[in-house]
């Protein structure tokens, strides 16, 4: 996590990719609002250029990031793990907490046992 380096003194820089749509003016605006006010997870301090739009079309980047992004979802909506298990241990974690996954769900919900919830949970004892 890109604040777990900064405290380290440790920092390195980062990028914000988009996939261009239709939606980009839109986006341009969100993403030029994260940059000044942060985000969920606080500022983002370390940007090394403005946030960039790329066709994923030509970005295996963007491409890779889709990737990822449709195993969660998989894993997510209909609990099919086969592309989502081998990433968890890709997920920036310390201390055996995952930080690059959040699991944003009601908690009248119950408990849950997904890897995001289940290395919380371990934090709290
Ligand atoms: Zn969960």
């Amino acid at each position: 996590m890109q604040r777990n380096y900064h405290r380290t003194n440790e920092a390195h820089r980062g990028l914000i990719i988009m996939d261009e749509t239709k939606h980009e003016q839109p986006l341009q605006a969100l993403s030029r609002h994260f940059r000044v006010n942060g985000g969920r997870w606080g500022s983002y301090r370390n940007l090394a250029e403005v946030p960039l739009f790329v066709d994923s079309r030509a970005s295996r980047l963007v491409q890779l990031a889709d990737l990822v992004a449709y195993a969660t979802w998989r894993r997510y909506e209909f609990l099919d793990g086969r592309f989502f298990e081998p990433l968890i241990p890709k997920f920036d974690a310390d201390g055996g907490v995952i930080h690059g996954l959040v699991h944003r769900r009601d908690v009248k919900e119950g408990d849950c046992y997904c890897p995001s919830c289940q290395s919380r949970r371990r934090d709290q004892r």
